[in-house]
């Protein structure tokens, strides 16, 4: 079994940035993606912050930018999950589907996935009412009415996003003002015909038939207690995000939400691991942010290559 010199798990754009730094240093890689390469940002309509592109891109053409980026670059790609990551530094063993790939370093870039409300019935109506990805599944609700849930940027982003397409957008927040960005809430406080409110609210309850799936949502006010039915077709989630981690060790140090601990050269506990973008604790997940992290990650870990192989 050839051994690399890193292994990078994930390929969004903190994965790629990295790959694309580690692999110009002149070092071996082996990048796993289990689904498509760019990460969230496929899920993403619009990326309005991202520097260089000063009317926005959208979040497939970033994709398919940084994907060919790799183009050309001496790098191994795997198609299969990561399950689990075993060794120590210098000499990882890396399991993904029916193989085992050696590894001098990890470097984790698995980013998040989205919480669920916790509500009854949300699994069940998942792909028939309830959704986690309005860029994929908002055109299935073309002029009818929907909820968004959250109060940070997704939701507020994707609430702009399901404007443009649904008949009537319910924003609901547990709080009375938002988390997201204030260019955001301005462009919501515009649309105010189309976008309604519900502050101070969360959802109680899934209204659904078999034939129809969801056909509303039942919400309390957290202060008054009062409760209001909405009468929509599409419920879309953004309560925020966990980390994909359940393949590492628990030596690697975790933060009370899950969240990978670094220090500022993405170190983590585990000398030889190294972790960049979403998965990590950090106060920004952003695509800038993770790209960043995923060149730093890279290059700490080719100085530790550098000391391992003095
Ligand atoms: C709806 C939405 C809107 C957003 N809007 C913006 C925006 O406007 N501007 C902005 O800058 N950011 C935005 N973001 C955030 C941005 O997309 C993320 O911060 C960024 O994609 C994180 O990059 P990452 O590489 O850390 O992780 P991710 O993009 O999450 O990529 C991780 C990759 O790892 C893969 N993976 C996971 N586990 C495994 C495994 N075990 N084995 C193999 N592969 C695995 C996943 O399939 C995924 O492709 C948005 C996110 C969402 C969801």
């Amino acid at each position: 079994m050839s051994t690399f010199d890193a292994a990078i798990i994930g390929s969004g754009p903190a994965g790629i940035t990295a790959a694309l730094y580690l692999v110009r240093s002149g070092c071996s890689v082996i990048l796993f993606e289990n689904l498509a390469a760019g990460g969230q940002i496929l899920q993403t309509e619009v990326l309005e912050n991202y520097p260089g592109f000063p009317k926005g891109i959208k979040g497939y053409e970033l994709a398919d930018f940084f994907v060919a980026h790799l183009e050309g670059l001496k790098l191994t790609r795997s198609r299969d999950a990561v399950e689990s990551v075993r060794g120590q530094i210098g000499a990882f063993t890396v399991k993904a589907g029916d193989a085992e790939y050696s590894c001098r370093t990890v470097v984790v870039c698995t980013g998040a996935k989205h919480r669920t409300l916790g509500v009854e019935g949300e699994d069940r109506l998942q792909g028939r009412g309830v959704s986690y990805c309005a860029l994929c599944d908002g055109n299935f609700y073309r002029d009818q009415p929907v909820a968004v849930v959250g109060g940070g940027n997704s939701a507020l982003e994707e609430s702009l996003y399901l404007a443009k397409i649904a008949r009537k957008v319910y924003l609901i927040h547990r709080r009375d003002s938002f988390r997201g960005a204030q260019v955001y809430q301005e462009k919501l406080a515009a649309l105010s015909g189309k976008v309604e409110l519900v502050l101070d609210s969360v959802v109680d309850q899934l209204q659904a038939d078999l034939i129809a799936g969801l056909t509303g949502v039942v919400v309390r006010n957290v202060k008054t207690g009062e409760k209001r039915e909405l009468k929509v077709n599409g419920l879309f989630v953004y309560v925020g995000m966990e980390p994909r981690v359940d393949f590492l060790p628990p030596e690697v140090e975790r933060d009370p939400r899950g969240f990978l601990i670094t220090d500022t050269e993405m170190r983590t506990s585990v000398p030889g691991i190294f972790a960049a973008g979403d998965v990590r604790s950090k106060l920004c997940r952003q695509a800038v942010t993770a790209a960043g992290d995923g060149a730093t990650a890279a290059q700490a870990a080719f100085v530790l290559m550098e000391q391992l192989h003095a």
